[in-house]
């Protein structure tokens, strides 16, 4: 192969790992996963959230298992069953009448999260723009 073109394809995908695959300063592991799920798709398992941990918290050892525990089997799924985007992000849900029938529009997620709000370094909490579905105990 080109030894140029192998170089910028690499600088390439450094770029882009600079871009959305690492976590900024102060970043939670919630918004963190969203931006990286949203920049590169979910590929089935956590690789973000582990990267995540070895990058932010390496001492959080349980995250993985904790993560899954709560249902968490992949990145997209953290965000869907372990941390969801707090209530007060949501649209409320309400009711309309059109045409004599009433029609409930059920409250949505936010299209999209606000910044993150920021956390500890070192800590694999949400910040407070996300509730931890985990649940505490052992
Ligand atoms: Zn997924
Ligand atoms: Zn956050």
């Amino acid at each position: 192969m080109d030894r140029s073109i192998a170089d910028e394809a690499e600088s390439y995908l450094h770029g882009l790992l600079e871009e959305w695959a690492s976590p900024r300063p102060g970043e939670c592991l919630a918004c963190y996963l969203d931006r990286a799920v949203e920049g590169s798709g979910c590929d089935g398992d956590l690789r973000f959230a582990e990267l995540y941990r070895d990058l932010v918290a390496p001492r959080a050892t349980g995250l993985l298992a904790r993560l899954e525990s709560a249902g968490g089997y992949c990145d997209c799924e953290v965000l869907v069953n372990a941390m969801q985007p707090a209530w007060h992000l949501w649209t409320t849900s309400r009711e309309l009448e059109l045409d004599g029938q009433t029609i409930v529009l059920e409250a949505e997620p936010p299209a999209s999260m606000p910044q993150c709000a920021g956390v500890r370094r070192g800590s694999t909490q949400p910040c407070r723009n996300w509730h931890r579905m985990i649940r505490r105990g052992r």
